[in-house]
Order: structure tokens, then C-alpha cells, then sequence
């Protein structure tokens, strides 16, 4: 069994030793070996809090109390986690020239904690908010440090902040929030994450067509490959003639008759031994 496995790693290790431009597609699966679990499907975020948290409808009917579940279900948790084994062979595979950009479909952000570059983030990330009028980006220091009473200047980035944080002062922070409005224009901030019913950002959307269409080689990583636009990513590599290689602990859209290599493993696992090889 164990044998049947490294055989499709060194086959996927062929292909992409014999590719020029090759992109990195993942999901949520990527990121539950830092402890984030799915979000549909046993022990998932939806069987605590119903998907409408995610509702753009929702943020601007229930302002207040959207922002308080982002922080406690979503920001929180997400923001303390640590990339794992498989972000940052990812970050290896780009030092070694095989991954010219990495398309993820995460808000965790932790490919950017893993020091991986030229990474598109789909659907938004927790590390910043943004004003809903002017735009204008804001950290969670701004947010916390404003619009409750808590005060966290020396504490120096945001993960360590949010990893710092003890029972009493979620609590504080969640009985205290205010709505944060900007400071340019007083205009509401808004979790930079995309909300069902709003659009993926343009730059990102045309950012990460241009390397589906280039691209060619394209490994899909813990993506059950359901969720739209982003599900048009692997089908573009495809029409392009990538090589399409998929690493998934259960098989998905893709396994059986698109991609050219499935690993059913772990991401960590297998993306460990794959850079190794090279
Ligand atoms: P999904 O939940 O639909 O599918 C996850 C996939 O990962 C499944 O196919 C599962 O078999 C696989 N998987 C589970 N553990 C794995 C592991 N250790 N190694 C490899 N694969 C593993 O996720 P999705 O396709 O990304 O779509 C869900 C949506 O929810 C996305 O938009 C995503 O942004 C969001 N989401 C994000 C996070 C996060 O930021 N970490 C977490 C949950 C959901």
C-alpha cells in the first residue's frame, strides 16, 4: 500500500522535474494538519454556526454581531494557527524553482506564514479588514486597539497577538466591540474575506486565470473542488494540457478522470517526500 503511494509521489516528482511553469492549487484540506478544521462535514465550523455568518446580506443587517462570530469562530481561531509540514514544503518547492505561484482558496493565510510567495488568496484572508466605502486596509491591532478597551502595542505581529490572547480577554473583546469604521472616511470595515453574494477581487481573479491558462503543470491539494469560480481553476489547467497531479486523503472531482497522478494521502506527508526528492 505504503509502496503503491511513494510510487505516484515519484511519478509526480517526474512530472513536475520536466515542467516549466507550474501552479499550486489548494484548500481547506492543506491547513487541517495546523488544526483547522473543515468547515462542511463532521466535527466542521457548520455544525457550530450556520454558513449565513459568511452572508454579505447578513454583515450589513447584522453588523455588530457578524463582526463579534468573524472574531470568535473565524478570526481567532484561523489567526493563531501555524502553517504545517505541507505549507512549507510548498515554500521549499519555490526555492527550488517549481512553483511559480500559489493559488489558494484559504483565508488562514498561512502561506504567507510558511514565507511562500506570488500567492493568490480566492477568497480573501483574516489578516486584514477593509473599509466597505473607501478601501482602505486595517490590521487587527487597529481594530482591537479602538474599538475595545484593550490595549495591545507591544505585542509585535498579529498571529503572536492573537495567540496571546486568554479566555477573559476574548470575552472582554466580544462584550466590548464597537463596529470599527475607518479612520480616512468613517466608512465600516469589513472582514477582508469574501462573503457569499460579493465578487472575488478582480486583480486576483485575472492574477490567477492568467497562470490556469499558462500553466503547465497544476497540483491540486485538499480541495474537494465544489465551491465556484475557483472550481474553474483546475478545469482552465486542463484545457491548457497541464499535467494535473492531486494530493487529497479522499478522492474528489478531480481524482479519477482528470487527474494524471492522485496521491490519496496527506498533504504533509506527501509533500514532504516529494521535496525531498528533488
Ligand atoms: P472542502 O472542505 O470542500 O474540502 C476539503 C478537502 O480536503 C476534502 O476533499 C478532504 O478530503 C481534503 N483533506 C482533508 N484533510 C486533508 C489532508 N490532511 N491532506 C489533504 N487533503 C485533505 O474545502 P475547499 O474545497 O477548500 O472548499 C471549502 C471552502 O471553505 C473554501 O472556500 C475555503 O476557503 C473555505 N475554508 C477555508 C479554511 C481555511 O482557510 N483553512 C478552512 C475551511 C474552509
Amino acid at each position: 500500500m505504503d509502496y503503491t503511494k511513494n510510487d505516484k509521489i515519484e511519478e509526480a516528482f517526474k512530472i513536475i522535474k520536466s515542467s516549466q511553469k507550474i501552479l499550486i492549487f489548494t484548500g481547506a484540506g492543506i491547513s487541517v494538519e495546523s488544526g483547522i478544521p473543515v468547515f462542511r462535514g463532521k466535527g466542521g465550523l457548520y455544525e457550530t454556526v450556520d454558513p449565513h455568518i459568511f452572508d454579505i446580506e447578513y454583515f450589513y443587517n447584522n453588523t455588530l454581531e457578524n463582526w463579534k462570530m468573524i472574531l470568535k469562530y473565524i478570526i481567532f481561531p484561523l489567526g493563531s494557527a501555524k502553517p504545517n509540514a505541507a505549507h512549507l514544503a510548498i515554500t521549499e518547492l519555490q526555492k527550488k524553482d517549481k512553483c511559480d505561484a500559489i493559488i489558494t482558496q484559504n483565508i488562514d493565510g498561512l502561506h504567507h506564514k510558511a514565507g511562500s510567495k506570488n500567492i493568490f488568496e480566492f477568497h480573501g484572508t483574516i489578516n486584514y479588514a477593509n473599509c466597505i466605502r473607501c478601501n482602505e486596509k486595517y490590521d487587527y491591532h487597529y481594530i482591537l486597539n479602538n474599538f475595545t478597551s484593550i490595549k495591545f502595542d507591544n505585542i509585535s505581529d498579529y498571529s503572536s497577538l492573537l495567540s496571546s490572547l486568554n479566555k477573559g480577554e476574548v470575552d472582554r473583546i466580544l462584550e466590548e466591540l464597537k463596529v470599527p469604521e475607518c479612520k480616512k472616511c468613517n466608512g465600516i470595515l469589513k472582514p477582508s474575506i469574501v462573503y457569499f453574494g460579493e465578487q472575488i477581487d478582480k486583480q486576483v481573479l485575472e492574477g490567477s486565470f492568467y497562470y490556469a491558462q499558462s500553466c503547465d503543470c497544476l497540483i491540486i491539494i485538499g480541495t474537494s473542488g465544489v465551491v465556484y469560480p475557483a472550481a474553474l481553476i483546475p478545469q482552465m489547467a486542463k484545457s491548457n494540457k497541464a499535467r494535473i497531479i492531486e494530493i487529497n486523503t479522499e478522492e474528489s472531482e478531480y481524482s479519477k478522470s482528470f487527474a494524471d497522478v492522485f496521491i490519496k494521502e496527506k498533504a504533509s506527508i506527501a509533500l514532504s517526500k516529494l521535496v525531498n526528492l528533488f
